[in-house]
Order: C-alpha cells, then structure tokens, then sequence
C-alpha cells in the first residue's frame, strides 16, 4: 500500500512509497481510509520542530496523519461489535484505562496515552490497523463527507464546553486556522457577538468564514489601531494561534471576569503580564483532547446535522489530494493558502 511516512530525523523530508499493509491483529481493526486531513502537528514532523524532534525520539519511521474517516476491511480474532464494511472513526490515541485521568473520564489526556501518527502508524496510508477501543462505528445519518473532519471539530467543540456558558457572551477567536475556523462555526447563533482575529496572510480564511456566518467581526491584526481596541472587551477569548504573542494577547482583550481558553500549542516559553489575568480574576483553560464520551456525543451532534449545516463545516476544506503528491500538500498548509487539505488516499492519480 501507499504510504506517507517521516523517515529520517531532518527537517523537510518525507517518503511516499509502498509498504506492506497492516496484518490482522487480536482486538484490531484493519481500516480502509477514505480521507486523511493534515493538522499543524504533522507539519511540526515534517519540518522537525525542536519539541517534535524530542516526541519522536527513536520511534522513526511512523506514518504520519491521525485526522481520519475509514471503512472496515478486516476483523482480527477477538474483536466484537464491528463488521466488513462498517463506516468509522477513530480518536488518535490510545489510552491506559487504568490511571487516574482515565478512571475520572478524562481519558482524552492520559498521561499514559500513545499518540497517533507518532507511537504507532497513522492515517495517511491506504489502510491502518488500529484497537477497536478508540473506534467509532458511525450511525446512518452521520454524512461521510465530515468524517476526517470530526478530530479537529472535536477539538475545537472541546474548547468551546470549556468555556462555560455561551449566552450573550461576546467571544473573540484569536486566529483562524482550521481549529479556529471551526470554533467560530460551533459558536455560531449561540453568543452575543463574535470576532476573529488574523493576519493579513489571513485575509482569504477570514472571508470564507464570513460568508459562512455573516454578522461575524473579521479584524486583521495591526491593520489600525482602532481595530485593536474595539476587540478589548471579550467575555471569552479562545487562543488558537499558538504563537508567541497569542496568550499575552488574549489576556489583553479580556474584560473584566472573562474567560481564556488556551487552544493553540506554543512551542516556545512565552512571557505574560500575569496581573492582567489578576486584576481581572480572569478564568484561563487549557484544551486539549477530548475524552471518548465527547467523541460519542459530537458524532450524534453530527448525525443530526441539515444539509446547509453539513456544508457550513465541508467550506473549512481546501484541497484534496492524492498521496503521491504529499510533499505539496504540506508546503500549501505550510503556506497558509490551505486552510484544511486531505489525503483521499483512493485517488491515486497523481
Ligand atoms: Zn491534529
Ligand atoms: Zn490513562
């Protein structure tokens, strides 16, 4: 089968060849992918970022990719509840079941949790073999088009429960990468006001999610001062750059009482003026990834989506691509013309 896989421990190297696909294991699942997304982080192993190089140390060569919807191929002995055929998803970790975290149903970060497309082979292959524990079998309903989209709404519906309460709140998005994107969609009819905040690079991410919400304020950074101040006052800002600057910045335009969710992951140590969030008794949360029983519930939010709902999320994908051609996919998301790129590893054109 074809794979795309990080090899050698050097910035921008990548193959794209055939290997053997994934045997039949005990309590695995072999999945036929349908569509593979790329997230930031694989662009982090592509381009070796110092933190990625210590996450994979001595565990190359791995297939990248943990953005997926597939469809069962293959039953290994033991497993139950699923068949040939059967639409799923999967939540890219693997989790203990037996440390605290997970005990407490937040299972979504165990400390001892092996992660997709870094422990073990992920999704941008032809096939992958993966425990049927974190598999989900999708209901009719659920449309398939969404499937590799689910980890990142996901992710994104994750930070928005952990803001509290929605009602008439005014939310401020700092950055519109596909996880920004999509908070602003989940936000969307459930607060007072909402505005995203990108760069100039930004401009193109930032209309096509105005067409999807129309009262939606769009502020390029530093375009005017005014611009600036008008954003000062959110209840709830959602940090989602992962940029130096991001968290100092969604600090500032808190008002007073307000919440700070931080999304995006910062590879550097950042400065802050903590007494912002002091003074203003400021409420600051992480998010990261979802336990498996938000998985469930965000899979039936999806199910029960109308078709005009359904597209609103499609418009976040920019490109398809075969797997041949991964080493241009990357660079079109590392460009920021991509806002979110799949593999559709079935296309074999290249
Ligand atoms: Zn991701
Ligand atoms: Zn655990």
């Amino acid at each position: 089968m074809l794979a795309v896989l990080k090899e050698e421990p050097k910035p921008n190297t990548l193959s794209v060849r055939d290997i053997d696909s994934p045997p039949k294991k005990p309590d695995h699942l072999v999945i036929r992918v349908l569509g593979a997304g790329v997230c930031g982080s694989d662009l982090h192993t592509f381009f070796w970022t110092e933190d990625y190089e210590k996450r994979f140390q001595n565990r190359l060569p791995v297939i990248l990719g943990h953005e997926f919807a597939g469809i069962v191929e293959e039953i290994g002995p033991g497993v139950e509840g699923f068949k040939v055929g059967d639409r799923v998803v999967a939540r890219p970790g693997i989790s203990c079941n037996r440390c605290k975290a997970c005990l407490s149903g937040n299972d979504g970060i165990c400390p001892n949790r092996r992660a997709m497309g870094v422990d073990y082979n992920g999704a941008m292959a032809e096939f992958l073999s993966i425990p049927t524990q974190e598999v989900f079998r999708l209901p009719e309903k659920f449309p398939m088009e969404i499937g590799p989209l689910i980890e990142p709404i996901i992710i994104a519906y994750n930070a928005v429960l952990k803001a509290g309460s929605l009602l008439g709140k005014d939310v401020v998005v700092l950055g519109p990468g596909p996880i920004g994107y999509l908070i602003s969609l989940l936000l969307r009819g459930h607060v007072k006001s909402q505005t995203i905040i990108g760069l100039n690079r930004d401009r193109s991410r930032m209309e096509k999610l105005q067409a999807q919400i129309p009262n939606i304020r769009a502020i390029e950074q530093g375009a005017s001062r005014k611009g600036k101040e008008e954003t000062l006052d959110a209840d709830i800002v959602f940090e989602v750059t992962g940029s130096r600057g991001g968290f100092q910045q969604s600090l500032e335009m808190g008002r007073r009482n307000a919440t700070v969710i931080l999304v995006g992951i910062i590879s550097d140590q950042v400065s802050i003026d903590s007494n912002l969030a002091v003074r203003g008794e400021f409420t600051i949360r992480g998010s990261h990834a979802a336990p498996r029983r938000i998985w469930k519930e965000v899979i039936e939010l999806i199910s029960s989506f109308p078709q005009n709902e359904t597209d609103r999320f499609l418009s976040c994908i920019t490109h398809r691509f075969p797997l041949q051609r991964a080493k241009e996919a990357f660079q079109l998301v590392a460009s920021g013309e991509g806002l979110k790129v799949l593999f559709i590893p079935e296309n074999r054109s290249a």
